[in-house]
Formats: structure tokens, sequence, C-alpha cells
């Protein structure tokens, strides 16, 4: 395991870190730190372009489409030097993390063409159409259909928790192509424009009084043929692969930004004394324990996996990263104590706050815990698989 990182990596984390504090501190000073999903959507559509015109966007990319053709231990450092910045959550995550990977390992060269310069420039936001109200851990179980008609896909059905859905221009939806088909058989990957009169999303409103996610429904929309990914009914295979990239090297990085919270957090303990408290101190010490362990194991997957594959730990990140932030969200809320229990005038919370309720979430998305236990068991461990109704 390497516990440090190379002399050409020191520099490149140098060059990373010289831009986005030049960035941070001109135009888009006011950005800074911000970290809700729904707030300042066309400023942050400005600073995802800027991003892409100084080829930091998509940086593992290929040239060719925008990229740098950075190695996965340079990805990491730009996303360690992105959160310690404290530059804001990104509103391109999904084209970026999820559809940039997918069409590079399985879209056709006309689709790597058409698609990924627009996601890499910040011209084209995307949104994930997978969940549906009686598909969620059970995927499978995707009811939306779509069927050929007059050269094209036409789309019945609906999408629910879709982040970015009101905001996005395109989708990616797994839809069941194959009438009568059941399970992961019949399905196919279909990618969507968002901007079109037969695609209607409307928001949710959650805890934190933002709209970050939303339902989408298709009441006979359309889709090219050509841009479906994958062969027709074959989508499970890519609907699969996409969640390896959604739970695999993208999230190596959080870590900095799980620092930026826990400091924060003993920072107002110690303005508010609970420093103090012997109980406190020993949960403050058990996550940077936390942090810690997710530091040197990050490390242990970069060493072991230059291409971001999953290694067997690290099936068990995702439900390790996702139960330690939520309870720092619990922590922050006890260090608070009644001041966290109130808002702003505008319906908003300040970040500890959101934090908090963001994180009771970081168990469900992504594979909730007890399906990544069910991974951890069938894939890591080779144990039986789970009994299937
Ligand atoms: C903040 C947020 C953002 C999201 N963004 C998106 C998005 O952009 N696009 C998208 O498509 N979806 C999105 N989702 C949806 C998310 O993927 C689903 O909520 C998640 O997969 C769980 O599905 P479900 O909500 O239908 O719950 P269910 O699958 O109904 O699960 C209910 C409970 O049963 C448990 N359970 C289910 N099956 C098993 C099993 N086999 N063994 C043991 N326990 C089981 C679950 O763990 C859970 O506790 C988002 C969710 C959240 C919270």
């Amino acid at each position: 395991m390497q516990l440090t990182f190379a002399p050409e990596l020191v520099r490149f984390r140098a060059e990373a870190t010289d831009w986005l504090n030049a960035q941070l501190a001109g135009k888009f000073a006011h950005l800074r730190g911000v970290n809700g999903h729904a707030a300042l959507i066309d400023e942050r559509r400005e600073w995802e372009q800027a991003m892409g015109a100084a080829r930091w966007s998509c940086i593992g990319w290929p040239e060719a489409f925008g990229g740098r053709g950075a190695s996965l231990a340079e990805q990491v450092v730009f996303a360690e030097e992105y959160a310690r910045a404290r530059a804001p959550a990104r509103i391109g995550h999904i084209g970026v993390e999820l559809t940039g990977p997918t069409l590079l390992a399985y879209g056709t060269e006309d689709q790597r063409k058409r698609f990924l310069p627009d996601i890499a420039a910040g011209r084209a936001i995307w949104c994930q159409g997978y969940s549906e109200p009686n598909a969620g851990s059970d995927l499978a179980n995707v009811r939306t259909k779509a069927w050929i008609e007059n050269g094209k896909y036409r789309i019945e059905g609906q999408k629910i928790w879709t982040s970015m859905g009101t905001i996005a221009d395109w989708a990616f939806v797994v839809c069941r192509t194959q009438p009568g088909s059941v399970g992961p058989k019949g399905l196919s990957f279909l990618l969507v424009n968002m901007r079109q009169p037969r695609v209607m999303a409307r928001p949710i409103r959650q805890m934190t009084g933002e709209a970050e996610f939303a339902e989408v429904f298709f009441d006979g929309a359309t889709a090219e043929i050509a841009d479906r990914v994958g062969e027709e009914g074959e989508g499970w295979k890519v609907a699969m692969g996409l969640l390896a990239f959604e739970r695999g090297a993208s999230t190596l990085a959080q870590q900095m930004h799980f620092r930026t919270e826990l400091d924060e957090i003993i920072e107002a303990a110690r303005h508010n004394g609970k420093a103090a408290d012997p109980v406190i101190r020993q949960k403050l010490a058990q996550a940077h324990i936390g942090l810690k362990i997710m530091r040197y194991n990050a490390l242990r997957m970069l060493s072991a996996a230059e291409d971001g594959a999953p290694t067997p730990e690290g099936y068990t990140y995702k439900l390790y990263w996702s139960q330690w932030h939520r309870d720092l969200g619990e922590l922050a809320m006890d260090v608070l104590g009644q001041a966290g229990e109130t808002g702003t005038d505008d319906g908003t919370y300040p970040p500890l706050q959101t934090m908090f309720l963001m994180s009771r979430a970081d168990t469900i998305y992504a594979g909730t815990n007890q399906i990544q236990r069910n991974i951890i068991a069938e894939r890591a461990l080779g144990l039986p698989r789970e009994p299937r109704g």
C-alpha cells in the first residue's frame, strides 16, 4: 500500500489548487461553500462552463472529448483539492461521473462524439432515470416502457427521486422495451432529451426546504434509436456498469469534504464550550479516527485498482462512509444543541443543519445499507446469493 503521493502528483495538486483558489477568490467567490443542490443554479452552470473551458471538468476523459486523460490518482487529487477549496457542489456531477464513464465504456463512437464534449464544457446537465415508485432497490422491476414508433422510441411511464430532474437537459432512462419481459431481461438504456414537451418534472420538496429531486413523467416522450446505449433489451448490463461508477472511484475523494465539515463542528464546539464535555470529546475523536480509516482505505483502493474497478475492500466503502457521515450529522446536532433546532427566516438552514438533514439520505441513495450488505456478502465474501422471491 502506498501512503504518500509521488512528486508529479504533488506538482499536479499545486496546479489544481492554484486554479481553484484563483477562481474562487475572483468571479466565483460567492459560490465558495455552496453545497445545496437547488441554490444559485445559473451561477453554477457558469461555474461548470468555466471548469470546462480550463479542462478541469472531466479530467479523466480522453483529450478528444474535453478531458486531460488524467490517471485515477490525479482525479482523486483534484477532487480532494476541489473539496478543500470549498468549491461549490457540482450540478454537473451526474453527467461527469456517470453518463461520461458509461458512454466511454458502453457507448458508440457517435454517442461519445455527440454527448461527451457538451458535458465536459458544462453545456449539458444530466439526470439519472432509474428509480420508480415500485422499483428502487429492486431496479429490475422497472415499468416505464418504450417501443419503436415512426422511427423513434416512444416512452411512457414515471421515474421518481430524480436528482436535478427539474434543471437537467438530458436523462439516461432505464425502460422496458420488450413487452411481457420481467426482471433484468428486456430492458434498454435510453438517452432522453428532457427539453421536450412530453417530459414533465415535478419538484419534490425535501426536509432541507430545497427540492433537489423530482418525479418525472414521460407521456409519449421520444428518444432516437441511435441514442440507445447497448443492445435492445440488454440495458441491464449498461445500468449495472454505471452503478459501479456511482459506487466506485468517484467517492474516494470525499473525505476532504468530510474533513471540512468535521473541522466546522470542532470549531463550533470550541466556540460554545461543548469541547469541554467528555462525551462530545470522545465522539469528536471517534469521528476523527473514522476519517483516518476512510483515508487509508481510499489509498489502499487506489493502489490496488488503477482502473477504478471495485476491489474487495472497495465493496465496504459506501456502507462505511454513509454510516460515518450520518453519525457526523448527529454529532453536529449534539454540538449545536438548541441553536441547531432553528432555521433561518427564509425557510432554509445553515450549513451544519443542512448537512445533518441531507446525511439521512446517505444510507439510501446509490444503494441502501441493506443492499450494500448483500453486495458485500455476495461479491466480496462469495456467500450464496440472497433468495429472490
Ligand atoms: C437524496 C436522494 C437522491 C436520489 N437520487 C436519485 C436519482 O437521481 N435517480 C434515481 O433513479 N434514484 C435516485 N434516488 C433513489 C434511490 O436510488 C432509492 O431511494 C434507493 O435505491 C432505494 O429505493 P426505494 O426508495 O424504492 O426503497 P426500497 O427499495 O423500497 O427499500 C425500502 C427498504 O427496504 C430495504 N430493502 C429493499 N430490498 C432489500 C433486500 N433485498 N434486502 C434487504 N433489505 C431490502 C431497503 O434497504 C430499505 O430500507 C435518490 C434517493 C435519495 C434519497
